[in-house]
């Protein structure tokens, strides 16, 4: 097999490692560059710096040293300000990452201003951070932007107006799932493919080839916490979901985890739709577009599903704030066509 063939037309790559993966990928795409694999090899190993804390975090909490200092006497960080700084730290290595923005950071971080820096990453280092504490599922989200959309190098400074655009501009987005076992999961312009973590080797392996989101699912996931803060419309279709059909079939089953990567990895790979809409209190809803709408809109686009805010597509809307927030409804397409019909029909 050679290389140098259209990724289409090549056999299974089942089992290879994500460094192989993403190397193949450069090979078979001519606009890709070194840097852009590099970039992605770093956020790779990044993910297993992370990984690896996030599996001893409950043995920290049950020793007792977390907020207090180790026994190096060192101040332990919280998991997720650690997890933070390592990508950070990560990404200012081979200086292909000019900025980053991150969830836990009020302003971009600078991390090289070398013209030849060529892309941005956003990231939420920990989501659902607070699930620590009772063993769930917890991940890191992640996006690769150009740093120079119109393809003119400028000699200056990355800017925070540099992150605000639409996430159609995405080249790569990703996630990391710490789960019963450690996952990647990446799209970076050829299908959306998942990668698990072997801890006895420390690589990902190719375990979920070119995964594409059911065109309908069984389930739904929203926070039924927040029903009297719903509009109409949203209301409606809940109880739309929940009505047995006309064949009789049981209506449909919920499922909520309340960690954005868990809820959406499940519904990624089972179907369904997922949902945190605008409501009375989060009247922009409550998860943030750069961090966290925008890399899942983007993969489940490029498996075949779909993301809205109900007004429109997610990754048409362009950033006015850096952590600016934003409904989000995704999954299966004709779910979330559903639930946009709702929308437009006012209930
Ligand atoms: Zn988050």
């Amino acid at each position: 097999m050679s290389l140098y063939e259209p990724p289409s037309t090549r056999p299974s790559r089942l089992g290879v490692t994500l460094e192989t993966y993403i190397l193949e990928g450069m090979l078979g795409q001519p606009h890709a560059t070194g840097a852009f694999t590099s970039l992605l090899n770093q956020l790779a190993f990044a993910a297993k710096l992370v990984a690896s804390k996030v599996r001893r975090a409950g043995l920290a909490n049950a020793l007792g040293y977390t907020g207090a200092t180790n026994v190096q006497g060192e101040a332990v960080q919280k998991l997720d300000e650690d997890a933070n700084q390592t990508i950070l730290r990560v990404l200012g290595r081979r200086h292909h990452c000019a900025a980053a923005a991150t969830e836990e950071e009020e302003h971009v971080r600078v991390l090289s201003e070398h013209p030849s820096s060529k892309y941005l990453v956003v990231f939420d280092p920990l989501d659902g951070s607070s699930n620590i504490d009772v063993n769930i599922s917890i991940g890191t989200i992640f996006g690769v932007l150009h740093r120079y959309p119109e393809g003119k190098r400028e000699e200056r400074a990355p800017t925070e107006e540099d992150f605000l655009r639409p996430g159609r501009e995405l080249l790569a987005a990703g996630y990391v799932i710490y789960g019963s076992s450690t996952m990647l999961v990446l799209a970076s312009g050829e299908g959306v493919h998942g990668f698990t973590y072997d801890p006895t080797v420390g690589e990902f392996f190719l375990s979920h080839e070119n995964i594409r989101v059911p065109p309908r699912g069984d389930s739904y996931a929203i926070n039924e916490g927040n029903a009297d803060l719903w509009d109409a419309p949203t209301r409606d279709w809940v109880a739309s979901l929940k009505r047995p059909n006309s064949e009789g079939k049981r209506g449909r089953t919920m499922r909520w985890v309340g960690t954005l990567v868990a809820d959406a990895h499940r519904t990624l790979l089972r179907g369904g739709v997922f949902a945190y809409p605008a409501d009375a209190q989060n009247r922009d809803g409550r998860l943030r577009l750069l961090y966290e709408a925008n890399p899942f809109a983007f993969l489940f686009e490029a498996a075949g599903g779909a993301a809205t805010t109900g007004q429109g597509r997610v990754l048409d809307v362009v950033p006015e704030r850096l952590h600016q927030r934003v409904p989000l409804v995704l999954g299966s397409r004709l779910d979330v066509e559903e639930y946009q019909r709702f929308v437009e029909r006012g209930g």
